[in-house]
């Protein structure tokens, strides 16, 4: 069973594995530690992850990347309209109710939700852990922003069943982090002087700030606020309008107006500004951008931190609010950790160093890694595989949630906030309702006003068909209703019932006799005993049903085997053009081949060759069956098979008699 974790990013995707020697960041088919978070689709066959940025430029019709930014979301809401749409140029289109994307995929026009893609690209990272640890992966533990809300929390959970993984937690990437920290630090003090971290990560769409406590095996999560809309695409984009205005005077060109010119202008942007993050100017060039003009430019980092003012005004407000709400003055803030790639930017940097004034800021963690890291301990943690350290984790939620109901009658209030902000999870509460027949009752964060976007407050409604009847003394019947908000931030009604107590003898509870004591020992005492009477209800909330995901699975499994079809054919293609180069060169004249075939079977072989490489190169041959490439690679190997076999025998006794003769 393998053990791993994941940091979803909305630019790349990082993948750590425990081993037994402890954890490790792994790189994917092409070397990378960090996967690009992106699915293409194309004629043939979808391409994902590093596939995907590959063909990015030319295909970026089909090419959707801001996953997670759309998991959860509707296709009208005010984020997805107003601030994703200019980060993705395939169609956005409703999908049941949730946005997806339109594109050309098998040579036809099709929709999937952003649930569906997510899943894909889950499944990519899946394969990626799966080839390196030589197993097959299942469970896992994702990180996810901790602004994340019930619906957006169930949609990266439904996806991930659609890709077949079992996720033992979603968990919050600033409290991975924080486990990442705190479990290999031996020093930590003890509980009641812990030690204070702030973790600041400025990613590539999002920053958040957690506050946390760490003391000997474990962490209190003080504090989180974030920025949803501040990290690096916001940098790019900037850079992009300047250069653009910049270049409609120098060449007469309107780069906006052509999509595929924005993109490769912001593809050149980002490498701007990273270099800017080193140095003090950095050129810019752009060729052939569009109408043939080569496009070209420069900047000074001065010139950049003018050019994104707003965005680094953005960068104290979440520090702020996370110092206030911890309930800690600044000198208690032991250490500042940095995270995420657009923390790397000294402008940036600066403005996170002066909400810490006479503090210097760390960088000890991997800031790219640190997350994928933590996500992996936390699985760790959570797998039976391995035994790991002790560390316990005590998180909190970030929006406060009601329950609201109908008023009966005497009834005076008609909600409740029963996790408010900075509840910790997972945590469980029992409310009680006085109810003869019949209710519902509806979850709902309890202000709207602070969720992202257009995000429905709704989160899940209960309803019991029937309230059991059972004697008490006041008509009265009180109802429990167990509510939960679980690791993984996701909230549930767990149950209900109705309580009564029964009097009941107990003689194993009764105290036996004292030895030599005169007399009778009392009489057991009749004990009361509370038994629970449960109520049937129905649960509605805004996870997939079962019967969805799992014909979604299937047509995931399809896409999957279609593209794997897809691969090995391709894959026999270029086995045959090999073995066609390959066995030529040596037949010919002075090569190894050549002396242990006769000339009658060195022409039957090249003249199949031939043949083979007429065929492969036809309109037929570019595009033809696996089978079709294994069968002719076979009648080929059929005729090479025994003159291979010849020469390779005659290596064989040549090299044993060599050794014969070193022995004698
Ligand atoms: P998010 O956490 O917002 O979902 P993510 O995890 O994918 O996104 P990161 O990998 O933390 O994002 O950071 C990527 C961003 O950091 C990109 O915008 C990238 O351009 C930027 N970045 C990386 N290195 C540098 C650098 N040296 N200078 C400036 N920016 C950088
Ligand atoms: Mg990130």
């Amino acid at each position: 069973m393998a053990v791993v974790g994941v940091d979803f990013g909305t630019l790349a995707s990082k993948i750590g594995v425990a081993r037994h020697r402890g954890i490790d960041i792994i790189a994917n088919e092409v070397s990378n530690r960090a996967t690009p978070s992106l699915v293409a689709f194309g004629p043939k066959q979808r391409s994902i992850g590093e596939s995907a940025k590959t063909q990015e430029t030319s295909n970026f019709k089909n090419t959707i990347g801001s996953l997670k930014r759309l998991a959860g979301r509707t296709l009208n809401d005010s984020d997805v309209q107003n601030i994703e749409k200019k980060f993705i140029n395939a169609t956005l289109v409703d999908v049941q109710g949730t946005v997806g994307v339109e594109v050309n995929y098998l040579g036809e026009r099709q929709s999937f939700s952003a649930t569906q893609l997510v899943a894909m690209y889950l499944g990519r990272l899946r394969d990626t852990a799966s080839a390196e640890l030589k197993t097959s992966v299942s469970d896992i533990v994702i990180a996810v922003p901790g602004w994340f809300t019930d619906v957006q929390r169930r949609a990266i959970h439904d996806a991930a069943s659609i890709a077949g993984l079992n996720v033992l937690r979603l968990i919050n990437d600033t409290t991975a982090t924080a486990l990442g920290y705190g479990i290999t630090k031996s020093d930590l003090p003890e509980a009641d002087s812990p030690k204070h971290v702030a973790f600041v990560d400025v990613g590539h769409s999002s920053m958040s700030v957690a506050i946390v406590a760490f003391s000997k095996g474990q962490l209190t999560v003080k504090s989180t606020a974030y920025d949803r809309n501040l990290g690096g695409r916001d940098i790019d984009f900037a850079l992009v309008r300047h250069f653009a205005a910049e270049f409609k005077e120098k060449y007469k060109i309107d780069v906006l107006s052509n999509p595929k010119a924005v993109f490769r202008l912001a593809a050149m942007c980002e490498k701007l500004k990273k270099v800017l993050s080193a140095n003090a100017e950095a050129p810019l060039n752009v060729e052939s951008i569009m109408n043939d003009v080569d496009a070209a430019s420069k900047l000074t980092r001065e010139g950049l931190e003018e050019l994104i003012d707003d965005v680094l005004s953005r960068v104290v407000p979440p520090i702020e609010r996370a110092i206030a709400d911890s309930g800690l003055t600044l000198a208690e803030i032991d250490s500042i950790e940095l995270i995420g790639g657009s923390s790397r930017i000294p402008a940036v940097r600066s403005r996170i160093a002066s909400c810490f004034p006479g503090k210097t800021l760390s960088t000890t963690l991997n800031q790219d890694e640190a997350v994928a890291r933590g996500a992996t301990f936390s699985c760790a943690m959570l797998s039976p595989v391995f035994r790991v350290r002790d560390f316990a984790v005590s998180d909190i939620t970030h929006f406060p949630i009601k329950i609201q109901w109908e008023p009966t009658g005497a009834e005076e209030d008609t909600e409740l906030v029963v996790f408010g902000q900075g509840n910790p999870i997972p945590s469980t509460k029992i409310l009680s309702f006085y109810r003869k027949e019949a209710f519902e009752v509806e979850a709902l964060y309890a202000e709207p006003d602070l969720l992202p976007g257009s995000i429905n407050p709704w989160i899940a409604k209960f309803s019991a068909k029937e309230v059991p009847k059972v004697a008490s003394e006041d008509d009265q019947t009180q109802v429990k209703l167990k509510t939960r908000l679980n690791a993984n931030g996701m909230f549930s009604f767990e149950a209900a019932y109705v309580e009564t107590r029964e009097e009941k003898e107990s003689k194993e509870d009764a105290a036996p006799p004292m030895e030599g004591v005169e007399g009778q020992a009392p009489a057991a005492p009749k004990k009361k005993k509370v038994v629970k009477h449960d109520i049937r209800f129905v649960v509605g909330n805004s996870a997939m049903d079962k019967s969805v995901i799992e014909t979604l699975k299937e047509q995931e499994n399809s896409m999957w085997e279609n593209d794997k079809l897809v691969k090995d054919t391709e894959d026999r293609k270029n086995a045959l053009e090999e073995y066609i180069y390959d066995t030529r060169s040596k037949l010919s004249q002075g090569e190894r081949f050549h002396p242990y075939s006769t000339s009658s079977e060195q022409s039957a072989l090249l003249d199949l060759l031939l043949t083979q490489e007429d065929w492969l190169y036809s309109e037929a041959g570019e595009d033809a069956t696996k089978s079709a490439y294994v069968e002719r690679l076979s009648q080929c190997t059929a005729l090479g098979d025994p003159i291979a076999f010849r020469y390779r025998e005659s290596q064989i006794r040549a090299s044993s008699i060599a050794a014969l003769r070193e022995t004698l």
